[in-house]
């Protein structure tokens, strides 16, 4: 797909004989009229360059001019090519409805007609410190209010579950704690109206109920505070309010407005008071779905049953499913064959809010994916071929943030704030480092910290990082293997710091705008993984096929596997045969040695990039 040769476009274009295929022209040579061209809902970056016969940098930087940092393979919709075309001296006169463009029908999910919608029974995370009692809560719960009591079904753990409290329905998910819950943000599901704070009483705020309560705000979901163990001799429920206020959760006796329930998840005391204000709080707040429509839903667990096949475990955000309908999960679909509710009884179909485990998929799915109701089974077949070319071109969107790019949307005015997760090795160097940078501002600029803690950055930090679009700084702290390879996947920036002043001076040049990227990535082309071969005892090379544009040594790489980022680093070597080439184009076969890297599996994709000077 990559041009050779290049023309570059300007702002004020002269028309070429090359003209796009669909320009209209008549432009005499002294006045020039802008270009009318069409374009797709969506399209990559690269496609968008080739509609206008521009060179891919020169969109980049348009991109960039308008606070969007994007790489060539990225995804841009029809109103962000629209306004770069229109700098670039191109008028679009149309929107394509090429269908072959859409990749995903996430787009094409129509949302509720408002005048449809009826309340739903609201979806509840608890949330809090290890041992606060998160689990011993969920299961008195269950116990105690476990929705009809259904003849002849046998409860089961299917990742969440529904209570009937005095006519009223709540669902509550499974899995206790703020990673999940994150973790299911960050693959953009929503599926929490309300977190439930466990506090125990006798143990007060601890590390982890303040990255709770971090989560809970940067996904704008209101908190109920649980304050557990108050049947323990040295509970002490007041110290707990007390805290809770210093991190500015003021409780409604106190003149706020959280509410805190004191309760014991062991003797049962307070726990209907809790459900009591979880339904005012939904009422307060109107959760509604219409059950009408066809399901859109969300899958929170999935499994193998060697009996039955793919299980998965789907909570309906709106409409209804039922058995015999056709879905579609990320890269997979199947027709129902059976729904089985959280208290083990088949049934037919489930409305907004309801979980139940669904059987029929054709493959196990994704936690976090969303599930859709299509049509018919070419439908559904349809979409799957579609997304899995998708994902084959590497096409992804990356929706990381580094400091450079913070600070070029700060100064193209796409933001007014520099978010940023901070950890540090112990609590006197938090309290010095978010003093210094919340002493940094620059005009009306200013930092805003989403989370500030101690400890090494863990994946919690990571997901906190991507939901909340901040940049990672550690201060005297090291990054958990687990969390820079999700960092790297997700392309998010971890900025270690061991002197304030550096730390401060970055953040203050990130907030003057000053801190730009000095080098645009560019896609050069994709090689495929056919063969893995031996060299030595340790170095592995990837036999490839280049199937797109070319290969260069000493190019920068990355290594995808299912459209997954999994390494990026450089070219170690790349053999034609026995010889060293400089560069493999489309169509030839090459060994690649990556430097670092030997871990390739047939199947992957590596991306040859080169680096190109932004300004
Ligand atoms: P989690 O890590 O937050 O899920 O905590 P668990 O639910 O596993 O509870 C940790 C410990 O606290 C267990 O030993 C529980 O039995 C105990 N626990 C939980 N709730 C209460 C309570 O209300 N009172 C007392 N005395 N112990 C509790």
């Amino acid at each position: 797909m990559q041009r050779q040769g290049r023309t570059r476009a300007r702002r004020k274009r002269s028309p070429a004989a090359d003209l796009p295929q669909n320009a209209s022209k008549t432009i005499d040579s002294e006045t020039i009229e802008p270009i009318e061209i069409s374009l797709p809902k969506n399209m990559t970056v690269n496609q968008l360059a080739t509609q206008m016969d521009s060179d891919p940098v020169d969109v980049i930087k348009e991109l960039i001019r308008n606070g969007i940092m994007a790489n060539i393979n990225q995804l841009i919709d029809y109103e962000t090519a629209s306004l770069v075309a229109g700098e670039l001296g191109f008028t679009v006169i149309a929107q394509t409805t090429d269908e072959g463009k859409s990749i995903d029908i996430l787009e094409q999910i129509e949302s509720d007609d408002p005048d449809k919608q009826v309340v739903r029974p609201p979806i509840v995370t608890i949330m809090g410190h290890v041992d606060h009692g998160k689990t011993t809560l969920l299961d008195a719960i269950r116990q105690t209010n476990v929705t009809g009591g259904e003849v002849g079904g046998i409860t089961q753990k299917i990742g969440a579950y529904q209570v009937d409290y005095e006519g009223k329905t709540i669902t509550f998910l499974d899995t206790p704690g703020h990673e999940a819950f994150t973790a299911m943000r960050s693959r953009g599901a929503k599926v929490t109206d309300i977190a439930v704070l466990v506090v125990a009483a006798d143990d007060g705020v601890m590390p982890q109920t303040l990255e709770a309560i971090d989560h809970a705000k940067v996904a704008e979901v209101p908190i109920l505070v649980a304050i557990n163990k108050i049947d323990v001799p040295d509970a002490n429920p007041d110290h707990v309010k007390t805290q809770l206020v210093e991190r500015g959760l003021v409780i409604e006796e106190w003149g706020g407005e959280v509410i805190a329930v004191p309760l014991s998840a062991i003797t049962h005391d307070g726990i209907s008071d809790l459900l009591e204000n979880i339904i005012l709080v939904a009422e307060i707040s109107e959760f509604k779905a219409d059950p009408d429509r066809l399901a859109v839903g969300v899958i929170l667990e999935a499994r193998v049953d060697k009996n039955r096949g793919p299980l998965a475990t789907v909570l309906v955000q709106t409409g209804t499913l039922q058995i015999g309908q056709t879905v579609v999960v990320g890269g997979t679909w199947g027709r129902v064959k059976a729904l089985i509710g959280d208290s083990g009884v088949r049934l037919d179909k489930i409305g907004p809010s309801t979980p139940a485990e669904i059987l029929g998929l054709d493959q196990v799915p994704d936690a976090g994916e969303t599930l859709v109701v299509v049509p018919n089974d070419k439908v559904a077949k349809d979409i799957i071929r579609k997304r899995q070319r998708f994902m084959q071109d590497g096409q992804q969107m990356f929706s990381g943030t580094t400091l450079e790019e913070a600070s070029m949307r700060l100064n193209v005015g796409a933001s007014t704030d520099l978010s940023l997760v901070v950890k540090t090795d112990m609590q006197g160097s938090v309290d010095a480092v978010v003093d210094t940078l919340e002493k940094v501002v620059a005009q009306d600029r200013k930092v805003n910290i989403v989370h500030a803690g101690v400890g090494t950055i863990n994946e919690s930090d990571v997901l906190l990082a991507e939901t909340s679009n901040s940049v990672i700084i550690g201060f005297n702290t090291r990054v958990e293997p687990g969390a820079r390879r999700l960092a790297l996947s997700k392309r998010l920036d971890v900025r270690l710091y061991d002197i304030i002043y550096r730390l401060s001076e970055d953040v203050q040049k990130a907030l003057d705008g000053l801190l730009t990227p000095d080098l645009v990535e560019i896609v050069e082309g994709h090689g495929e993984i056919r063969v893995v071969f031996s060299v030595g005892r340790r170095t592995k090379i990837a036999g490839s096929y280049v199937t797109s544009g070319r290969v260069s040594r000493n190019a920068k790489v990355r290594v995808l596997r299912n459209g997954e980022l999994i390494y990026e680093g450089l070219i170690s070597s790349l053999k034609h045969f026995k010889d060293d080439v400089r560069e493999m184009t489309t169509g030839f076969e090459c060994g690649i040695g990556i430097e670092g890297f030997n871990d390739f599996e047939v199947g992957d994709v590596i991306e040859s990039i080169r680096l190109e000077e932004a300004n």
